[in-house]
């Protein structure tokens, strides 16, 4: 199976991905090629393997990063669940992609449990080191998806697959702060000759003593 056959494209009105399956026969398909903008035809024949291919014959290699990308992150929000490592399934609302937060640009921002989570989607491209910083630093709930390993000509279903239900692709950046163990506990403490059993303990010594001492003086007598 050629690795470099165009699988995706973007619907030319609404730039949403389209699957080769999924699309109407030849030029019919009203596609665009993901890289160079330009139209794209749908062969459907019956000896080669289903494909999409420049009008132009171009020898452009179609992008299909940036549309699985795209269709990962269209995954994600028209979603409300994803299974984590570590946490499992989680249920969010209100997903959407590409909302600004200061300087970065997350791929998809939702809601879970009343805070906002963060997801990043690899496919070729992993988070820059600022974009992790930012995330940490902010204690921004946030997690990693990697896609890179995951054929381009990935079905739909799989691509699904990979971003909803698998966990060993997924990393949490940043999920909550561990708690700082107190090492300070011993100064919260009252001193240790204030403590009552110290104060009698001192009196029965001292009582103890005074009458040793005492008796001495009497048996010398
Ligand atoms: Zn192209």
């Amino acid at each position: 199976m050629n690795d470099n056959i165009i699988k995706y494209a973007f619907d030319q009105l609404t730039d949403k991905p389209v699957f080769i399956n999924d699309a109407a026969n030849g030029i019919n398909c009203n596609c665009k090629c993901a890289k160079c903008g330009e139209r794209l035809e749908a062969i459907q024949g019956k000896t080669n393997e289903w494909h999409f291919r420049h009008y132009n014959r171009s020898n452009c290699n179609g992008g299909q990063e940036t549309v699985i990308h795209k269709y990962a992150k269209q995954i994600i929000v028209e979603s409300l669940q994803i299974t984590l490592p570590k946490y499992g399934k989680i249920a969010y609302t209100e997903a959407n992609a590409e909302k600004e937060l200061n300087s970065i640009r997350p791929d998809v921002t939702a809601i879970y449990n009343e805070q906002k989570i963060y997801f990043e989607i690899a496919v070729k491209h992993f988070n820059e080191p600022e974009k992790n910083t930012f995330l940490i630093n902010g204690k921004h709930k946030s997690v990693e998806i990697d896609l890179s390993t995951l054929p381009l000509i990935s079905s739909p279903t799989l691509i699904a697959n990979a971003v909803l239900n698998e966990i060993t692709n997924k990393r949490i950046i940043f999920w909550e702060s561990t708690p700082v163990i107190n090492y300070q506990v011993q100064d919260d403490k009252d001193n240790w000759w204030t403590n009552p059993f110290v104060i009698l303990g001192f009196i029965a010594c001292s009582f103890l003593g005074y009458k040793w001492v005492t008796s001495k003086i009497n048996t010398k007598k």
